[in-house]
């Protein structure tokens, strides 16, 4: 290895302080250079998918100095209450996959929740239903789903029957990068096994009856299949908490961006409500309780949208909150250094 050679490497996986990198298909260990990630302008901490600059140190880990900008990504904010910082945890796809089961795990919400996250982030996303072998025939199912999801492809997967994986694999592009985004006990391991061509993950076998499973850990990882594409499957995709997705490129981080077209049904009845400040709570003539009331529209629907909303200002406001804190420690940071060097 060469010693003090600046060069571009992917994050593989995340351990705790250690980072797993691939460069030139070599997997190299790196640590994150201190001054420059915890520093005043500290680089965002580097996550699986990210590109970044890497220094080798010859006999030891490298030092990562550089996360390179990311062209999408997904966050959510620090677990800990004190954390100021949102953590990224999947960068760099092209593709999201929003996976399903066709047992009690399947359900419309869900499915739009992720549907919102993956649009947001600037990927292409493809909804995939698992477990296709569950069910007499997922024709209905698919119906119920595009009736949500227009515009956006929809497959049905067997992993133990082979049902619709060629689909899959057309999805699949020498050096894209695709994420897997879905509850435990999906079928996320399968797929990702049977698309490595041997046993990559643990599979936890679950009952299907009430679809509980054990609990397994695992790291972040990324994958480079054979046919050259790669996947990322971490746990952090496995929480859906409170997140922010956003995409550097569009600047896309609200669903009330037309482009993303998910509630065009509902935005479009907003246009028919009586009052233009209308609340769609008790005002008269509003088209959304009309809408509901006519069973047009799908209470648990509008439920959805009110729900993504809130947390989209929850986000909105925090992340708001976290750059006024930080902006103010600068202030406070360069007004203490003026007044060491008396310059005032
Ligand atoms: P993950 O938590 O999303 O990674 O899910 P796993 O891949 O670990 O699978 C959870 C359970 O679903 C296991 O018991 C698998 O054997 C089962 N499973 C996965 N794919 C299929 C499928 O296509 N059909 C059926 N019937 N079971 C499946
Ligand atoms: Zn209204």
């Amino acid at each position: 290895m060469v010693d003090l050679n600046q060069t571009t490497a992917r994050i593989v996986a995340v351990y705790r302080e250690r980072y797993e990198l691939s460069y030139k298909q070599k997997t190299l260990y790196g640590k994150l250079k201190t001054s420059v990630y915890y520093g005043r302008e500290a680089e965002p901490f580097p996550t699986v998918g990210d590109f970044v600059d890497i220094l080798e140190v010859e006999g030891g880990d490298c030092q990562i100095i550089k996360t390179l900008p990311r062209s999408t990504y997904f966050t959510r904010l620090d677990p800990d209450p004190g954390g100021h910082r949102e953590q990224a945890i999947a960068a760099n796809f092209d593709t999201v996959f929003i996976m399903q089961s066709l047992n009690q795990n399947f359900n419309l919400r869900r499915i739009e929740r992720y549907l919102t996250f993956a649009k947001q982030s600037g990927a292409t996303a493809v909804i995939v239903l698992t477990k296709a072998d569950l069910i007499d025939s997922p024709d209905k199912w698919i119906d119920e789903v595009e009736c949500i999801a227009v515009g956006t492809r929809v497959h049905a997967i067997s992993i133990k029957t082979g049902l619709g994986l060629d689909e899959i694999n057309k999805h699949l592009k020498p050096g894209e990068t695709c994420v897997f985004l879905g509850s435990s006990g999906v079928g996320k391991s399968s797929l990702l096994n049977y698309l490595m061509g041997e046993d990559v993950m643990l599979v936890k076998e679950i009952r299907e009856e009430d679809a509980k499973g054990r609990h397994t850990t695992t790291h972040r990882q990324m994958f480079k299949l054979p046919c050259g594409a790669y996947i990322i499957d971490t746990p952090g995709m496995r929480q859906l908490g409170m997140w922010a997705c956003s995409n550097d490129a569009a600047g896309n981080d609200s669903i009330d961006d037309p482009a993303l077209n998910i509630f065009a049904d509902i935005e479009a009845l907003f246009d028919m409500c009586r009052f233009s400040d209308c609340e769609h709570q008790s005002e008269p003539g509003c088209a959304v309780k009309k809408a509901i009331e006519n069973s047009e529209l799908d209470p648990g629907r509008w439920e959805s949208y009110q729900k993504l909303k809130r947390e989209a200002l929850y986000t909105q406001n925090r992340n708001e909150a976290i750059r006024k804190k930080s902006e103010r420690n600068q202030h406070i940071a360069v007004w203490s250094r003026k007044r060491r060097k008396n310059v005032w």
